[in-house]
């Protein structure tokens, strides 16, 4: 095992008792023991997000779903579609490999995050890294990494929920541009935002769900966890899921390669 997933499962108070077993084909760890076959979660819509002729909010989602990566950087910094960008640094549009197999979506930039212009670089950010070395899994390598919102809400409140409709277009053609093979949705906002539910992460996690088509799996957001430590072997089952989710995609027979 690596020395940064030691560090992490010391840090989640889960060595020795999830230290993982063999990794040979087929071999089930305890640990992934909520694993269902994504092959038995329905399909959602996975066509992007279509313009409805006649008002302007969908003509601009039309515009988005239409963007390439340049458009759509571009289109984000420019944003002025709520009050956020006045109160906020900068906008922070998402990092990591643009082909990338895992999308981690958060829901807003922080303190540190709206000063770096990056996500997921603060303290939650640290235990974020943390959990993806323990899956073996590197920021920016086959990860992507981006939030609901791509500007800072003053004070870390809430998103607003004007706030979350004006910026979702953006994060709707990440995720078609991107096209990832699974989404992990981290904290409430994330979950209810790309699941279109009021549903608790509680209610939610342990069973695969679809965005657009597209594998998700809800887990805790790492700020939350740093705060609620037990649930921190909840957040350690959920990406063991999300591994095993992971794999089984790998070996359908029409995998993206
Ligand atoms: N919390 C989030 O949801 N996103 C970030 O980028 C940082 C903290």
């Amino acid at each position: 095992m690596s020395s940064r997933r030691e560090l992490f499962l010391e840090e989640m108070g889960l060595t020795p008792l999830w230290r993982p077993k063999g990794r040979e084909a087929g071999a089930q760890t305890g640990e992934e023991q909520l694993a269902v076959s994504v092959a038995a979660v329905p399909a959602g819509v996975a066509k992007p997000a279509a313009a409805r002729p006649g008002t302007a909010v969908d003509d601009r989602a039309g515009r988005i779903a239409r963007m390439d990566w340049a458009e759509l950087k571009a289109a984000v910094a420019a944003c002025a579609a709520c009050g956020l960008r006045k109160t906020c640094t900068q906008t922070v549009f998402g990092v990591g490999d643009e082909h990338a197999d895992w999308l981690l979506v958060g829901e807003a930039p922080g303190a540190e995050e709206d000063a770096r212009g990056e996500p997921f670089v603060g303290q939650a950010g640290k235990l974020l890294d943390g959990m993806l070395a323990g899956i073996d899994l590197k920021r920016g390598e086959n990860v992507y990494i981006a939030n609901v919102l791509k500007c800072r809400p003053p004070g870390n409140r809430n998103p607003e929920h004007a706030e979350v409709g004006q910026c979702s277009p953006f994060l709707a053609r990440q995720v078609e541009l991107i096209r990832p093979k699974l989404i992990l949705a981290m904290g409430r906002f994330a979950c209810q935002t790309l699941l279109a539910t009021d549903a608790s992460i509680a209610s939610l996690r342990g069973r695969p769900h679809r965005y657009r088509g597209v594998p998700l799996i809800v887990t805790y957001h790492p700020a939350y966890l740093l705060r609620n430590l037990p649930d921190k072997a909840k957040a350690w089952e959920d990406l063991c899921f999300a591994r095993r989710t992971m794999a089984e995609l790998h070996s359908e027979p029409h995998a993206r390669t």
